[in-house]
């Protein structure tokens, strides 16, 4: 008989609702005080996906008493089009913070637009600005995503200092933050991406293993430390993550599951952001 073994579960829906109760709360409080948190989501096109990603976070917005204004512009707008756009919201005094649905379409610049956002308003951690304050430890809006894995670690006790993180994928939304609030939380930290040679190599060594790839099931359970704690970002079509889970929940001492895992925490914190931002604004008004 051979002995099985299946990792513990880092339940992120559960630590999730946790977060946007207490956001829920705060919400609230400010809609109270006469302020109610806005958060603008601006979607470019009609990606099926990008449409309902959209969606989830205005209904979670919308359940956390977080109002929402919503901008869709056609998938044929200029880069000038959506900065004058997402210029408008950053200006605009009722707005809290600022969404825009990653990716954009092919044609526009990206990092353009989302230097348009105000970095008060920065609540899913995308711009420049943003990225150098968690990068040097200075207050700032998080990455969403990043922020969320970061969290969902932090409530399961998982060690991070000394421990071997690998991190695939080196997107500057989702790997290469990670990667970075890692390190910062002494972790020795391995980046690998698409030209990284003999990934496996890698990703055995690794004590925390974060896939950020965006490639159904492509790290499986033999590419696994025994015992490692598995984060899978990845969100394929289908609701297939960058971990195969059959394999690696047989090698793995924790793992996401997907959905249920990073999912649910990058709304919470996106949330958690909004209402934060709120607050500050209120203070300075
Ligand atoms: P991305 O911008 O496409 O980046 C993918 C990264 O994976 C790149 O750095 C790429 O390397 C690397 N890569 C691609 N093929 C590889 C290979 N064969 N071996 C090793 N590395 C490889 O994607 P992303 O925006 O970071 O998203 C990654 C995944 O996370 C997707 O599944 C996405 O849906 C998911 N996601 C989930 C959430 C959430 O809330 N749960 C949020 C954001 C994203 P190069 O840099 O060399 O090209």
């Amino acid at each position: 008989m051979t002995e099985s073994h299946n990792a513990a579960l880092l339940d992120g829906t559960a630590v999730a609702a946790r977060i946007v109760e207490k956001v829920t709360a705060d919400a609230a409080a400010l809609t109270a005080g006469g302020v109610t948190p806005c958060l603008a989501t601006v979607l470019v096109g009609a990606d099926p996906a990008s449409v309902t990603y959209v969606r989830m976070k205005q209904n979670r917005s919308a359940k956390a008493g977080i109002g929402s204004w919503h901008v869709e512009l056609p998938a044929n707008i200029t880069t000038a089009t959506l900065v004058a756009a997402l210029t408008e919201l950053s200006q605009d005094p009722d707005v809290h913070g600022i969404l825009l649905q990653h990716p954009v379409p092919a044609h526009i610049d990206e990092r353009a637009a989302f230097e348009a956002i105000a970095p008060e308003k920065d609540v899913d951690g995308v711009t420049m600005h943003s990225f150098a304050a968690m990068a040097f430890g200075e207050p700032g809006f998080v990455s969403a995503t990043p922020g969320g894995i970061l969290r969902l670690l932090d409530e399961y006790g998982v060690e991070l200092a000394g421990k071997h993180a690998v991190v695939v994928g080196r997107s500057p939304i989702l790997g290469k933050p990670v990667g970075m609030m890692l390190l910062a939380r002494d972790a020795t930290v391995t980046y690998c991406h698409s030209r990284t040679a003999d990934l496996a190599s890698y990703t055995r060594q690794a004590d925390i293993l974060v896939a950020a790839v965006g490639r159904p099931a492509f790290i499986t359970g033999e590419a696994i430390k025994p015992g490692a704690v598995v984060i899978d970002a990845g969100y394929n079509p289908g609701n297939i993550g960058d971990v195969d889970f059959a394999s690696a929940v047989t090698k793995a001492g924790l793992i996401t599951p997907v959905p249920g895992g990073v999912g649910p925490m990058t709304i919470a914190v996106l949330l958690e952001q909004t209402v934060a931002a709120a607050t500050r604004q209120q203070g300075r008004r």
